[in-house]
């Protein structure tokens, strides 16, 4: 399919131009820019630069210089900047000198503010969507914008960079080739344990967004729940005091159930059920407890199959088990 192209929005008489940003036939590529402090400069001569659509912008997870030539290139251009928080916001483009329109957009005011930007990109405007912190979409907002903008046939590109999940899966240690992207779990215990318990035989590391105070519960659930696998707790990435724990979850769940609620931001990646390292770190006595949440709600039969996948141990293996618990709880 042809990539969309637009007339460009000032300066008349030139070209389409493609959103993307790459060259094409017939379509003028979007200037690099040549460092950070042009972008940081821009006047409505760079502005013109950028074809109407919606920019959506990454920007850093922490260290404010984690932030892509491109992406300050288009915070100088853009004619509204769609924020999670303006003031969150405010501290970066202060960081560079960048001054511009900025719309708080968040959960609490999306349904209102996403017509009114729609007419705005409908009019031909840039607009930049970016988050707190992060890439937007990824646990934050936009996506609905996004697909509506798609539905309005309205140009759509993203300026790429940092996110927590990608930079936590990459210090893990961990099998980085298969992953699942979990986001928070829900808060209340009951749903955070059955959401892990339908994660549990995913064949895939698992990377899940956490807070400090609940991280000890949450660990102490995955080591029950997905077995005693080998973890990472991931803290404060990219910032003054990064952190990286690397053990088995009742390890961990141990130590920051002793050490009390960490500060600062927090990702939990953990091993997938079919991770040779997985294998390795569910003993018998895993096994069993396993087993026997599972009994008390559910058959033998049934109970060997769930936790069998769950721990990628051998059915029948888990099966002779499961009958000599059942057996010996009558
Ligand atoms: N959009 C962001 C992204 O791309 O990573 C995530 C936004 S979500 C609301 C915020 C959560 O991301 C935090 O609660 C934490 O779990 C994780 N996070 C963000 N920054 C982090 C950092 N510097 N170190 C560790 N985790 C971080």
């Amino acid at each position: 399919m042809p990539r969309r192209q637009f007339a460009h929005k000032a300066g008349g008489g030139k070209k389409a131009r493609a959103i993307s940003g790459r060259g094409e036939q017939g379509a003028e590529p979007i200037e690099a820019a040549s460092g950070s402090k042009q972008a940081a400069g821009a006047d409505s001569g760079e502005a013109s630069r950028f074809a109407a659509g919606l920019y959506i912008v990454a920007t850093p997870i922490g260290n404010l210089r984690d932030i892509t030539l491109r992406a300050l290139d288009v915070l100088a251009a853009a004619d509204v900047i769609a924020c999670e928080d303006t003031r969150v916001t405010e501290k970066l483009m202060s960081r560079y000198g960048l001054a511009g329109q900025r719309l708080a957009y968040h959960e609490h005011n999306a349904e209102r503010m996403r017509p009114l930007l729609i007419e705005k990109l409908k009019a031909g405007a840039v607009v930049a969507l970016v988050s707190d912190a992060g890439t937007p979409l990824i646990s934050d907002p936009g996506f609905k914008l996004v697909r509506t903008a798609i539905a309005e046939g309205i140009a759509v590109t993203t300026l790429p960079g940092a996110s927590a999940a990608l930079a936590a899966l990459v210090l893990s240690g961990l099998p980085s080739d298969r992953f699942f992207f979990q986001g928070f779990l829900p808060p209340k215990e009951a749903a955070r344990r059955r959401v892990l318990s339908e994660i549990a035989s995913l064949h895939a590391t698992l990377i899940v967004y956490e807070t400090g105070p609940r991280l000890a519960a949450t660990l102490a659930d995955m080591a029950e729940l997905l077995g005693n696998r080998p973890a990472a707790v991931a803290r404060e990435l990219t910032k003054l005091y990064e952190e990286l724990r690397r053990g088995t979850l009742a390890e961990l769940a141990a130590h920051y159930a002793a050490a009390g609620a960490p500060k600062g931001e927090i990702v939990i990646v953990v091993g997938g059920v079919d991770d040779e390292a997985t294998r390795a770190a569910i003993t018998d006595e895993a096994l069993d407890a396993a087993l026997e949440t599972a009994l008390a709600t559910m058959s033998v039969k049934d109970a060997s199959a769930a936790v069998a996948e769950a721990t990628g141990r051998p059915r029948r293996e888990v099966y002779q088990r499961a009958l000599a618990l059942a057996g010996r709880g009558e």
